[in-house]
């Protein structure tokens, strides 16, 4: 996976993983605030109930209470016998009755006889509003913490009476659970001062606070909750809140009840306990979150492995050779461009391609080629670092990006190459490689192509026979190659266009008193005027097989201005032309040049051929051959630039040759001109021997005119007597 694309899916994840973790937050924090509502309510609601139960308990002891003042308000405060009759009528085991003369002070009890009231009590009796409800006190007749309600009355006879209906604390205890949520939350009765009044007696219940307030007001709350409190049950509002008391949450809800004198049921239960099934859902929650995450991860994980398989399959066939394992040449481009991209300059690119290779593959079978080119790609494995790059772009071309420190390093790098290839595995049929050098700092201007062209550039001009295999690129290459471009563009119109001419050199006799004939030297000459040399053209030419067409255009221009003087019956003599050594490969060629001789009516023996020395190195049969057949046509032959190359006049002993051209090189100023004299003298003289006529070349001074006396030399060419002349001036020259 590319880097970008797998940082992209890493984002994502993380992002999606977030997501779900916020959306469960969101979803549990819903959740714990929907079941934290619902527990208050809850909570109020048994808080409500339980003071609703209270409320009409004590309404019930209201309503006795009254029925009991109603009974004496019938009797005499004196008839004490009426007073203690009523008194056990309304006795009950939960509950007793008591009555006070708030006159004189007398009591009564509905079970026990209880002394005067005293005079202080009695005034803070009378006091007392007309009826209520006393907070829990210790009662002294029962011996057990008790409230009780009360009521003003007046006796039948004027006198003033207080009556009070007594129950334990217990009893209301008993009465009420005061207890909810399995024993975990109980209520209280508190006043307005928060002070507890009656509490739960459960053993979980706590039975050490002894005011609200005291709790509340304990560090770890907010500062204003105890006066918000203080405030909701001076109102007499309900409602809930929270506080911290000793390490740990608490809710409570308060409701104020009717009956009461300021009293308050509330409930407290820990947070905890509420939340507790909140937590459970928030765990639950929590706990698919991350099942759902890790389903997910090991969904994304397996999709992620199976794609990059995927793609390393598709990869796999779309960058890689078959046949070698190696990059295949759209990979090089695309990782050969990123990597220049980086800027690095000492960079450099290997165009390598096996010498003869289409040979090989035809003789020795494509199995054997394709081992070849195992081996090839073998040793370019082997070569290479990790970070170069390495190719086949077809055929037997490879690609080789490498990074190096000095340009010996490449040197290095390539005579290693060679030397693997040369020790190949093999030994009876070695094969050679080209090498072409591009080096990234001579050629920034351009990209990966532009590279890979210029070491191909460099790689072509290596040539096949030099012992060196590799080479590097300069600029002077780029501006040849671009020049044969142009050339190669422009070259079929320019003959059409006539801008190809020939001229003639003249040859002479040795003392230069005579032209015996002359050599048709082609021109470009372009519409400006300008003059290319066929040095500029002909080996482009060569190569890409024009000079066929070109060769037999300046044949038959020859051919034609000789049939021409022939007519006019104007003097004449040999012409010789030149034939490039592609014609030999070109089929029917000495028919074809019999063709237009025949149709030009060009006597024998007129027409003289030239080819190079070169063609010695092919097969002398074939080159027998084609000689005979134009010596057959009228032609001469004669091989040019003799002595350039490496060919014996011993090759040429077998072959129909009229005329040997001696190479310039022969009258080059040397150390040994003596012993050259002798070995031209003695190379003219076997040239004789085997009937051949001898012309000497480029010959431009008199010292090298001197070395041809008496050698029976039988022609000089050069610019001693003339350069290449027009057409026109050269039949000047002869006439004369
Ligand atoms: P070449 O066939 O060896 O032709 C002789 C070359 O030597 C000519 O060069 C000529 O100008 C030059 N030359 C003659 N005398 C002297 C001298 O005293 N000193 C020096 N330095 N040079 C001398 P040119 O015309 O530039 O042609 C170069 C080559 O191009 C020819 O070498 C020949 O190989 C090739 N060529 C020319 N015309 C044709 C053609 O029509 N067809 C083919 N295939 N090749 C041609
Ligand atoms: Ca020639
Ligand atoms: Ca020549």
């Amino acid at each position: 996976m590319k880097m970008k694309t797998k940082s992209v899916f890493i984002v994502l994840s993380i992002l999606s993983a977030i997501g779900i973790l916020v959306a469960s937050f969101i979803f549990t924090d819903g959740v714990k605030s929907l079941l934290w509502d619902k527990s208050v309510t809850d909570i109020l609601e048994v808080t409500e109930q339980g003071k609703h139960a209270l409320d009409t308990f004590i309404d019930k002891d209201y309503d006795t209470l009254h029925l009991f003042a109603g009974e004496l308000s019938g009797v005499e405060s004196t008839d004490k016998d009426s007073i203690q009759r009523i008194l056990n009528v309304f006795d009950d085991e939960t509950t007793s009755f008591y009555c006070v003369n708030l006159d004189t002070g007398e009591s009564y009890s509905d079970n026990m006889d209880i002394p005067i009231v005293g005079e202080e009590r009695r005034q803070e009796l009378l006091g007392m509003r007309s009826d209520g409800i006393r907070e829990p006190f210790y009662d002294s007749y029962t011996g057990v913490r008790s409230i009780g309600v009360y009521e003003h009355f007046t006796f039948a006879d004027g006198t003033h009476g207080l009556v009070q209906k007594t129950r334990s604390v217990k009893s209301i205890r008993d009465h009420f659970t005061l207890s909810f949520y399995n024993n975990t939350g109980f209520s209280y009765i508190i006043n307005l001062d928060g002070d507890v009044l009656i509490r739960s007696l459960h053993k979980n219940s706590n039975r050490t606070i002894q005011n609200l307030f005291d709790m509340i007001n304990m560090e770890g709350n907010n500062k204003a909750l105890s006066s918000d409190v203080k405030e909701q049950l001076s109102l007499k509002h309900s409602g809930a809140s929270q506080f911290f008391y000793k390490g740990e949450d608490y809710i409570f809800t308060y409701v104020p009840m009717e009956n009461g004198d300021n009293w308050y049921v509330v409930s407290i239960i820990p947070s905890q306990v509420v939340m507790k099934q909140a937590n459970t859902i928030i765990d639950r929650t929590m706990r698919l979150c991350i099942f759902i995450m890790i389903c997910l991860a090991v969904l994304g994980y397996v999709y992620h492995w199976n794609s990059a398989k995927q793609k390393k399959k598709i990869e796999k066939l779309a960058f890689y050779d078959q046949l070698t394992g190696l990059y295949r040449y759209e990979k090089f481009l695309i990782d050969g461009e990123a990597r220049l991209s980086g800027g690095d300059m000492d960079i450099a690119v290997l165009y390598i391609d096996i010498l003869g290779f289409k040979l090989l593959n035809d003789i020795e079978g494509y199995n054997y080629g394709d081992t070849v080119l195992k081996y090839m790609a073998d040793v370019l494995r082997q070569i290479s670092h990790s970070k170069d790059i390495s190719c086949r772009i077809s055929g037997d071309d490879f690609l080789l990006m490498i990074e190096y420190k000095k340009r010996e390093d490449i040197l290095e790098l390539c005579q290693n190459i060679i030397n693997q290839v040369e020790s190949g595995f093999d030994q009876e049929k070695k094969f050679k490689v080209r090498i072409g050098i591009c080096l990234i700092e001579d050629a920034k201007e351009t990209n990966i192509n532009g590279i890979i062209d210029r070491a191909k550039m460099a790689q072509t001009g290596v040539k096949e026979d030099s012992s060196i295999s590799y080479q590097f690129y300069n600029k002077t290459m780029r501006e040849a190659l671009l020049r044969d471009a142009q050339m190669e563009q422009s070259m079929v119109q320019a003959l059409d266009n006539g801008e190809f001419i020939y001229m003639i050199q003249p040859k002479y006799s040795l003392d230069g008193s005579k032209i015996l004939g002359g050599e048709a030297l082609v021109r470009w000459q372009k519409p400006d005027g300008q003059f290319i040399s066929p040095g500029e053209f002909i080996p482009l030419f060569e190569r890409n097989g024009f000079i066929r067409q070109l060769d037999e255009y300046v044949f038959t221009k020859v051919c034609e201005d000789l049939h021409e003087r022939i007519q006019k019956k104007q003097k004449i003599v040999p012409i010789s032309v030149n034939v490039s050594r592609v014609h030999l490969y070109s089929e029917n060629f000495a028919e074809r040049y019999n063709r237009i001789k025949d149709m030009y009516e060009i006597p024998d023996n007129l027409i003289e051929l030239e080819l190079t020395e070169s063609i010695l190195l092919e097969n002398t049969k074939e080159i027998f051959n084609i000689l005979e057949q134009l010596k057959k046509y009228g032609f001469l032959c004669s091989i040019d630039d003799f002595g350039s190359g490496y060919s014996s006049l011993n090759t040429l002993k077998d072959l129909p040759v009229d005329i040997v051209k001696l190479d310039k090189v022969f009258f080059d100023q040397s150390d040994h001109q003596d012993r050259k004299i002798v070995i031209l003298k003695s190379m003219i003289d076997m040239a004789k021997q085997l009937y051949m006529k001898v012309v000497a070349e480029g010959i431009e001074e008199d010292e090298q005119l001197e070395m041809l006396k008496n050698t029976g030399c039988d022609m000089v060419q050069g610019f001693i007597y003339s350069k290449p002349c027009i057409i026109d001036d050269f039949y000047q020259h002869l006439e004369k």
